[in-house]
């Protein structure tokens, strides 16, 4: 029997489901999880000791490959001198200045351990510093597992969200307006009836929790012009573009200021680190400054800030984003034209480290959208993608990733992977 197989049956006993995560049990697209034992450079190993070329990179972080020898020494060094004081210490001050430095919009940065603790703290920061209950969110946009964020659209235009999720009161989703992505016209509505009781607009800049979906630069600007009119702060949850769509993240790309930006994924460099920041005034309001409460024992831990650090360094060296960018775009347009040629309806598209592959026609700008592609049709792709040694993202609605590791060789034999996988479908 499969080692793999074997594994999944044992976990379900004592794991719900077997995972931690439920995208990881492989429900929509089917069939057994792979138990990862090992990760190298673009490669992962699972529990059969099949090897696979990895475009899910830890759903982002491994943007330098896994397992970089700067990044494993650095987390080795740190783990020497203890695991976690809760106390500060410099090293934390070093990457709250380099994040600062990188991303200007950041004044101050508080560093958490999980995306979620990120958004969750920036949201509360934000009704604390406007006095306001009211947020917007996007359709399709996942911000994390808090409360407040797990809610769908309502039945109506401007009718507050209702809980996706079991065990979120439905006086929680009361206080969220889940609005459709790239919708320009709605946003003008939305802020001329209610501009005056939001207390925070928060978005992917560039979405990745839907496939991949870009904005319009008229959503971009017209989101912002609102925002800045009604004294709503405006949230840039780049928990996953940050330093992943460039150096200067998403909100550098579409030259906007956000108030507020939440980072995790990358800056962590695969360990449990997270942050949110912004604004200096809007960041006095959290304690023991202000009267904003958020805390966390193991924030700023200094392993996690040890990976993130030599991450960030590393990400610096000049010209990593432009190869990055170049080979992922040449693996979107190596995707698509190898449908083209085998005469499979699939489009994809790229940005940065990041793609995206839609079974229809045109790349989709909103959930609506992309909720047309052929999902049956990904879910066969993507275990042909398996048997060529092509780990994609198991869902057709996650973004994939590419990193440093991910050679020009690579990319070329995972298009020539695509083209043998698409001839089967
Ligand atoms: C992954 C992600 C989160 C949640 O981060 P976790 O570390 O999984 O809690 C929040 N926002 C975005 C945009 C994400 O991609």
């Amino acid at each position: 029997m499969s080692r793999n197989l074997e594994l999944f049956e044992r976990g379900k006993k004592s794991i719900p489901g077997g995972v931690n995560s439920p995208v990881r049990a492989f429900g929509s697209v089917g069939g057994n999880p792979r138990f990862i034992k090992k990760a190298l450079g673009a490669r992962v190993w699972d529990a059969d000791d099949q090897v696979y070329l990895d475009y899910v990179g830890s759903w982002g972080p491994a943007i330098l490959g896994h397992a970089h020898p700067v990044v494993i020494k650095a987390v080795q060094d740190a783990a020497v001198d203890g695991l976690s004081f809760g106390a500060p210490t410099e090293a934390e001050i070093d990457i709250a200045e380099e994040i600062c430095k990188l991303l200007p919009s950041i004044q101050q940065v508080r560093l958490v351990s999980s995306g979620t603790e990120a958004t969750m703290s920036a949201i509360r920061l934000a009704r604390g510093y406007t006095g306001r209950d009211t947020i917007i969110k996007f359709e399709g946009c996942y911000h994390g597992h808090s409360d407040s964020l797990l809610v769908k659209a309502g039945s109506g235009l401007l009718t507050f969200g209702n809980p996706s999720s079991g065990g979120v009161p439905a006086d929680f989703s009361k206080h969220t307006l889940v609005l459709e992505y790239n919708n320009v016209e709605q946003l003008h509505t939305t802020f001329r009836e209610l501009g005056s009781q939001i207390a925070c607009v928060i978005l992917e800049p560039i979405a990745g929790n839907m496939n991949l979906i870009q904005p319009s630069a008229e959503f971009i600007h017209t989101l912002r012009q609102l925002t800045e009119q009604s004294g709503t702060v405006l949230i840039y949850d780049e928990v996953m573009t940050g330093f992943r769509v460039g150096l200067s993240c998403a909100q550098g790309l579409h030259g906007i200021t956000p108030d507020l930006t939440t980072l995790g994924k990358v800056i962590g460099g695969g360990m449990p680190l997270a942050a949110f920041g912004g604004r200096a005034d809007i960041m006095a309001k959290i304690s023991p400054l202000g009267d904003v409460y958020q805390a966390g024992t193991l924030s700023g831990n200094p392993v996690a800030v040890a990976a993130g650090l030599s991450t960030l360094k590393l990400i610096q060296e000049p010209g990593f984003y432009s190869t990055l960018s170049q080979r992922t775009q040449r693996l979107a347009q190596g995707l698509a034209a190898a449908a083209k040629e085998v005469g499979v309806t699939m489009c994809a598209d790229s940005i940065g480290g990041m793609f995206g592959i839609y079974f229809c026609e045109n790349i989709p700008s909103s959930y609506a959208q992309v909720s047309q592609s052929d999902r049956a049709r990904f879910n066969r792709f993507f275990h042909e993608m398996l048997a060529e040694g092509v780990y994609l993202a198991p869902s057709a609605y996650e973004a994939g990733f590419v990193s440093s590791a991910h050679s020009d060789e690579i990319i070329e034999q995972t298009i020539a992977a695509a083209k043998r996988a698409l001839t089967r479908l």
